[in-house]
């Protein structure tokens, strides 16, 4: 599976035929398309989501309507009119911070964990190496609430996150993971094989990941 694709939606090159093209080629057994909130006026979000379902319905495997969302400092930027017209939501943290804010990063997860239009964190911990890593605790009280309200994290191949001890804890309590490319271009779909490669190595089947029953 790959759930992490953009097409010219947002900021990819393709047009989601093309990463279903592309994931057929693959091999994919479940693509997700999931542009950018930021892009999308009312109108053409519904021509998105319309467009998807309808290349979906004459695709060889199934294809999930997604959004990556931001998370902001009030939360993720992703309304109940977007969130129920699609599959799932990722919400991912795009904004800066300063060396040992890592605090602020791990408060805007928290508050994306806990929003009930959020399926997915993506990319969670790309920005460690700038901001700083978390403490032990801090990772504790990031999974206890992931578990509490049934969220699932993306294992993703573009930005190598998270790292192995995290997928490891995510199985052990029954936290979902999926496979993300982040591809921006059609060449780039279903290239997940660190994804897959951590999963395995942290000892995840099958049903560890999120619509396993899909694949
Ligand atoms: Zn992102
Ligand atoms: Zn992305």
């Amino acid at each position: 599976m790959d759930l992490h694709t953009h097409t010219i939606y947002s900021d990819g090159i393709g047009s989601v035929i093309d990463n279903v093209n592309m994931a057929e080629i693959r091999g994919l057994r479940l693509l997700g398309i999931s542009d950018h909130i930021h892009f999308f006026t009312p109108s053409k979000f519904l021509k998105y989501v319309n467009e998807v379902r309808s290349i979906g319905r004459e695709a060889e495997i199934p294809v999930l309507v997604g959004i990556e969302a931001n998370i902001t400092e009030n939360g993720p930027d992703v309304t109940e009119d977007f969130a129920k017209h699609l599959d799932y939501v990722i919400a991912s943290v795009h904004d800066w911070f300063g060396e040992g804010e890592v605090y602020r990063y791990i408060e805007r997860i928290k508050l994306a964990l806990m929003d009930e239009n959020v399926t997915i964190i993506g990319h969670f911990g790309n920005v460690f190496p700038w901001i700083g890593y978390p403490t032990e605790e801090q990772i504790k009280e990031v999974l206890d609430v992931a578990e509490e309200y049934g969220k699932a994290f993306e294992i993703s191949s573009r930005y190598r996150v998270p790292d192995l001890e995290f997928v490891k804890m995510c199985i052990k309590r029954g936290i979902k993971l999926v496979f993300a490319s982040d591809a921006h271009r059609p060449e780039d779909v279903g290239r997940v094989d660190w994804s897959i490669k951590v999963f395995e190595k942290a000892g995840g089947k099958k049903e560890d990941l999120l619509f396993s029953e899909m694949i």
